[in-house]
């Protein structure tokens, strides 16, 4: 099961690529507000059985599929590779930070270049459903709706402006949170904890990585953030990018107007961002 937000409605996108409106689909029994949906995700699933047709749609018209979150969580260093590149140890307590929810941009929405120091960052971004608190690792992803691909957008020297550094500004400008561009329900991915992630800067390959490759996996991060804070319907969770970002480069590689970033996840999908 794929859920789009298609210009602020919840729709269903079929194997052809057709959208089926939601709320339509469900004679009005569910909401068209994507943000709506999350804590009703079993009704979601269960409609998402019994619907056929639908119509075209262009990929311009996608929004982020959570469009509002509460909360935006930031994993950093989830890595090995991309922790060894920035000279960090290995973590042994999950390094969290905020994406505020003003970021939010959508999956093939244009990141402004407001600064010549912009990294890229590919991330495999969960996104909560009926959520909660003290959620045991072995029924975490009975609490995702699911997964999407973003690009969690820093700005490296404002991340590291102050001592001790706060992350989240620097990963919070304008349009710095581009995900989507569908939610893929965790349910139906048999490969959820193994997926391969590619991200492409005009044209070349510049991250290339698995997973698999995760330090802290999907439901420890999961159990570990709602030990401490209540994980609210539609929260996403930004869990962490593979080595080859640009900041880490000899010489370093930042992001400039014109540049175009694509970034896919194997069997969840792919999303692109201009810079503007
Ligand atoms: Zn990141």
């Amino acid at each position: 099961m794929r859920v789009a937000n298609l210009q602020g409605r919840a729709a269903f996108i079929t194997p052809e690529n057709l959208a089926i409106d939601i709320e339509r689909a469900s004679s009005g029994a569910l909401p068209h507000d994507p943000m709506q949906l999350f804590e009703r995700w079993a009704q979601v699933r269960k409609l998402a059985a019994t619907v056929h047709g639908g119509v075209p749609f262009a990929a311009a018209d996608l929004d982020a599929p959570s469009p509002l979150p509460r909360q935006i969580f930031g994993i950093g260093l989830n890595y090995r590779e991309h922790a060894v590149e920035t000279g960090a140890p290995i973590p042994d307590t999950p390094l969290t930070f905020t994406k505020f929810a003003s970021a939010v941009n959508k999956p093939f929405g244009d990141i402004p270049i407001e600064v010549s120091t912009t990294d890229w960052e590919i991330e495999l971004v969960v996104v909560i459903g009926s959520g909660g608190r003290n959620i045991a690792e072995s029924a975490a992803w009975d609490a995702v709706a699911g997964l999407c691909v973003g690009q969690d957008i820093s700005d490296r020297v404002l991340q590291r402006a102050t001592q001790p550094p706060q992350f989240n500004l620097g990963k919070s400008r304008r349009g710095y949170a581009p995900f989507g561009p569908w939610l893929v329900d965790a349910t139906t991915v048999s490969n959820r904890d193994a997926l391969a992630l590619t991200c492409t800067l005009n044209g070349e390959v510049v991250q290339q990585s698995n997973s698999s490759d995760l330090i802290f996996s999907i439901p420890q991060l999961v159990a570990y953030l709602s030990s401490i804070v209540e994980l609210c319907p539609g929260d996403a969770i930004f869990t962490g990018t593979p080595s080859g970002v640009g900041g880490a480069r000899t010489p370093p590689r930042f992001l400039t107007s014109g540049d175009v970033l694509v970034s896919t996840i194997d069997g969840v999908g792919s999303i692109t961002n201009r810079c503007v």
